[in-house]
């Protein structure tokens, strides 16, 4: 066998080290897992779902975040289940506490009203910490400093097809800058002045807007109003150069300083759904068809028989989220002016 498929080897084409029994070159590349020490054991199911249907042959890094240090437990059960490197990082402080232009009454305020109607993580302050850090800051974590593209792994997530290809280098060669596997729509009551502070960021730095953006995704009426379509962002494959961007670090701190994470409880899948809708080229987004993904409580199913056969998939087209009612992937179809596969009206409902 060549001495290039097994052990660390430098990449003659592009130098990152080539690791894991798949052939070819690798992307400069990481998973990436927030997490807390209670997540062990659901992030170690994650894991597995991840090293058995892709990364033993390919053998990524993964770096695990934390606002809290990660205890030996933790870190013993994750190194054992990933085949490449593992690292640990704690938040700083900065990234995961108010900012000093937030008033704590009127936030608390919120979160009362959130609780007595019953939002969900109405009431959290924590939740909101992890949607502000995952909107603005995990790229910018100095474990993540020399990669260029991120999958994001959450805990409890499953995989059901064979990923024989690597995403990463799909992304990369593709140029590619957001991919995702499930879209929906928003609960309003999360973001109820997030498209208007979206807008008023489109006329304050319309240089940042792409022309050949997915604005008909987010909005019917030609951006008046925001339809509440998202990527759902606890999947994601996407490139940290961008996120790092003058473009959406702007984004970012215009939507910090509105105060809409504590004032309101602005979700990181919908601030990430409308930076790639609107400061991205449509053909810089994608639809990882071929990926099957479940978090509580979506499936994404390939539509396609010959791709679950293809790729070994083991789960019940039925189940496929992407043309039901509450699903936003239709629109993404239309947008791209796509058909959509056969066979997705048996899985309308
Ligand atoms: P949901 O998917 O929106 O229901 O939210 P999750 O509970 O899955 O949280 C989203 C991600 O953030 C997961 O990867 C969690 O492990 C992580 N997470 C949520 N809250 C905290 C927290 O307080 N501390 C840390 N370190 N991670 C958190
Ligand atoms: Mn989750």
């Amino acid at each position: 066998q060549s001495p290039l498929l097994h052990g660390t080897t430098p990449n003659a084409k592009n130098n990152f080290p080539l690791t894991g029994t798949a052939p070819g070159r690798r992307a400069n590349a990481t998973f990436i897992t927030l997490a807390r020490n209670s997540d062990t054991w659901e992030i170690a199911k994650s894991i597995r779902h991840i090293e058995d249907r892709f990364n033993r042959k390919f053998n990524y890094d993964w770096v695990f975040l934390n606002d809290q240090p990660f205890d030996e437990q933790f870190k013993k059960i994750t190194t054992r289940l990933v085949s490449g490197k593992t690292k640990y990082g704690l938040i700083p402080k900065e990234h995961w506490s108010f900012p000093e232009w937030i008033d704590q009454d009127k936030a608390a305020a919120v979160r009362e009203d959130m609780r007595q109607r019953k939002i969900i993580y109405g009431d959290s302050v924590s939740y909101r910490h992890m949607c502000r850090f995952e909107s603005g800051f995990f790229f910018e974590h100095e474990l993540l400093a020399g990669y260029e593209y991120y999958w994001r792994v959450e805990p409890s997530i499953k995989l059901f097809c064979d990923i024989d290809y690597d995403p990463f280098l799909y992304m990369q060669e593709n140029k590619k800058k957001y991919g995702f596997t499930l879209s929906l729509y928003e609960y309003k009551d999360t973001i109820p002045t997030l498209w208007d502070t979206t807008k008023k960021f489109m006329a304050e730095y319309p240089h940042h807007i792409v022309e050949d953006n997915s604005m008909k995704f987010i909005s019917d009426n030609d951006g008046k109003d925001y339809n509440n379509c998202h990527f759902w962002s606890n999947f994601e494959i996407g490139s940290l150069n961008w996120l790092r961007s003058p473009a959406y670090r702007d984004y970012f701190k215009y939507l910090d300083k509105a105060g809409g994470f504590f004032y309101e409880r602005w979700g990181d899948a919908p601030v990430h759904s409308l930076a790639a809708s609107l400061l991205l080229k449509k053909d810089e987004l994608h639809f990882f068809d071929n990926i099957a993904y479940w978090h509580v409580p979506f499936t994404h199913c390939p539509t396609s028989e010959e791709d679950r056969e293809k790729y070994k998939c083991s789960c019940n087209p039925k189940d496929n989220f992407d043309w039901k009612g509450y699903s936003c992937t239709s629109r993404y179809f239309e947008m791209r002016g796509w058909e959509k596969p056969k066979g997705w009206e048996y899985q309308m409902n």
